[in-house]
Formats: structure tokens, C-alpha cells, sequence
């Protein structure tokens, strides 16, 4: 039995819905905050799941789920806030979430002899950028409360595996993009921030705002480093795999290696709608780096993972979904 905290959300549903395929037998815990229900119902017809609505904040909510879930073998934790902008506003908000809510999950996790655990860090651990592409030797300088929140984390990680021998893989996610390829999940965040779904969502009522053209890149805008969500899921998998054979805690990118400006994203979204999208040139977004791009040898090597799905099939199947998601 495998627990996802966090499930109910975009990401971690998608590692639901691949471990579902696989025949995988699934509890999610997630405070539906902001997950949705929905998305667990459409989980539920693909297989064994088991849904458990709770918050990490309240100790006894997730021990309670080890107490009657004795064969839980592993977990992988996405419940988290992720926005960064929120984050520097209300850092108390991230750090006792994020980072207290986790050592709630770890502290049940030892008293129960559950010594395995996938965890969802992310690129804004790095801070802003030395060298491009970003390896796993950049150095950690996070620039808000967000990335903070994820490096204390793989902090305590480290400490836990030392003093414990609790294993961890931590997977730092550059931008994740896309859909499940049959539209039964996706992206569904109230506000919406991120470049896509904004792209794909806006009307004329409602102009797609571009953050800066006057970047250092190829076009003046911030160029990102776009990963499927549904080759994010299968990295997932194969971290759960590594810790089974035994690997050692460990710490892994995950993007494609290719870097997208902001304006071609922008392209790709007017050919798959097949029409012109509003657009209005804004100020620049604060604490937006120029450049973002994973060197993800290492995911390479290391889990035998290779993303496979193009940009232009993120934007599709994130369309699919927008469309299916306005008729709900
Ligand atoms: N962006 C934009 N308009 C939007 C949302 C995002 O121009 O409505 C830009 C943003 O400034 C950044 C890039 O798109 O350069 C990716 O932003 P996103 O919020 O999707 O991800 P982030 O890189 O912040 O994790």
C-alpha cells in the first residue's frame, strides 16, 4: 500500500492515476483545501483507492491513518502550499504547512516503522541561477519562504536518514505542464497563476498578461523548462522503485533539459486553440529569474528515467482538459 498525501491535487493525481494503472493499491490523504473531490471519484474507477480526508497539521489525522493502515510500505508527499508570490506575503502560512505539516508526517512515519518516502522539493530551492542548465551541485540559495520551506525539508530529510534511517528521494520539479492523455484529470488551481492554463483560459474579456520582454533570453522573455505531468508521475514511480531495490536517500531533478521562452509558449498555445489569443505586454513579475532549465542527467542515469512527451503535447492535452474542466 502506497500513501500520497496531497493526492487530490494536480501532480499528485496524476501519480495516483499511474499507480492506479499499475494495479498499485492507493490511500490519499489530503485536506481538500485545495484539491478537489472531483478528481478523487474520477481516480476511484480506475482502481483500489482509499480516500482519507485530513490535515497534516493535526498530528493525530496522520497518525491515525498509519493506526488503521498497517501495510502502508511507502509514501510520497505532495501536500504543500506552491505559490511564491503568497509565500513572501505570508510565510507563516508556508512554513507551518510545509514545513511543520511534514515533520508531523515524518514523526508518524518513524512511530510506525514507515522508512520510505518520495517528497515533491522543486527548482526554487536553487534561488536564482549561477549556471545553466541547473544541475544537482547548484547551490541552494532560495530567494522566498516557498523555497525555503522545501530546502528545510530536504534538510530534515538528510538529518532523519542519518539519525533514523529514513530513506528519502526528494525530486526537485522545474515547470510542470499537461494533462492526463484522456482528459480525466489535470491542472484545476483557483486562482489560476501559471503560464499555461492563463494562456489557454484567456477571452477577450480577459487578456493573457506576458510578465517582461526586456529579459536577458532569446526573445526578452523568461525562458522555462517545461515538464509533462504525466512523465513527472512515471519519475515518481521509478523513485519508489529505487528506494524498494535499496538505493540510498537521494536527490533528483526533473525537466527535459530544453528551455522555452514565455512567447513561444505563447505560440504553441495560439496553434493548438487555432485561433489568436489577447494579449497585453506587462511589467515584469517580481522575483521571476531569467532562465530556468534542469540538467536532468542525473534523473537519467541514476533512476533510468527520459522524459518523453513534447511541450506541444502538454499544451493539447492541458487544452483538452481546460476544455473538459468548463463543462463541468
Ligand atoms: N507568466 C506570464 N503570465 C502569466 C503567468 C506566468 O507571463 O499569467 C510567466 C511568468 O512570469 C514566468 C513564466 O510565465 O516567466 C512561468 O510562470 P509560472 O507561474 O507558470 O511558473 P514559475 O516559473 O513561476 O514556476
Amino acid at each position: 500500500m502506497i500513501l500520497v498525501t496531497g493526492g487530490a491535487g494536480y501532480i499528485g493525481s496524476h501519480l495516483v492515476m499511474a499507480l492506479l494503472e499499475q494495479g498499485k493499491d492507493v490511500i490519499v490523504f489530503d485536506s481538500l483545501e485545495l484539491g478537489h473531490m472531483e478528481t478523487i471519484e474520477t481516480l476511484k474507477k480506475y482502481g483500489n483507492l482509499k480516500f482519507i480526508k485530513g490535515n497534516l497539521k493535526n498530528l493525530d489525522d496522520i497518525r491515525g491513518v498509519f493506526m488503521s493502515n498497517k501495510n502502508i510500505e511507502s509514501v510520497v508527499h505532495f501536500a504543500a502550499y506552491s505559490q511564491v508570490g503568497e509565500s513572501v506575503k505570508n510565510p507563516q502560512k508556508y512554513y507551518y504547512n510545509n514545513v511543520y505539516g511534514t515533520l508531523n508526517l515524518l514523526n508518524a512515519m518513524l512511530e510506525f516503522g514507515v522508512k520510505k518516502i518520495v517528497f515533491s522539493s522543486t527548482a526554487a530551492t536553487y534561488g536564482e541561477p549561477v549556471y545553466t542548465p541547473i544541475d544537482e551541485k547548484h547551490p541552494q540559495r532560495p530567494i522566498n519562504p516557498y523555497g525555503n520551506s522545501k530546502l528545510m525539508v530536504e534538510k530534515i530529510m538528510d538529518d532523519y536518514d542519518k539519525a533514523y534511517g529514513l530513506k528519502s528521494v526528494r525530486l526537485r520539479y522545474f515547470n510542470v505542464a499537461g494533462a492526463d492523455s484522456e482528459a480525466r484529470i489535470g491542472e484545476w488551481h483557483e486562482p489560476e497563476t501559471h503560464l499555461i492554463p492563463n494562456v489557454l483560459k484567456a477571452t477577450a474579456d480577459k487578456t493573457f498578461k506576458m510578465f517582461g520582454t526586456d529579459y536577458d533570453t532569446v526573445d526578452g522573455t523568461c525562458v522555462r523548462d517545461y515538464i509533462n505531468v504525466e512523465d513527472l508521475a512515471k519519475a515518481h514511480i521509478k523513485a519508489l522503485e529505487y528506494l524498494n531495490n535499496g538505493g540510498e536517500t537521494n536527490y533528483f531533478n526533473l525537466g527535459t533539459k530544453n528551455g522555452n521562452s514565455v512567447k513561444e509558449v505563447f505560440a504553441v498555445c495560439e496553434k493548438v486553440k487555432g485561433q489568436k489569443i489577447p494579449l497585453e505586454i506587462c511589467p515584469r513579475r517580481e522575483g521571476d529569474p531569467a532562465t530556468l532549465v534542469a540538467d536532468n542527467s542525473k534523473a537519467k542515469n541514476l533512476l533510468n528515467w527520459t522524459p518523453i512527451n513534447s511541450i506541444e503535447y502538454s499544451i493539447q492535452t492541458a487544452y483538452q482538459w481546460e476544455k473538459a474542466l468548463s463543462k463541468e
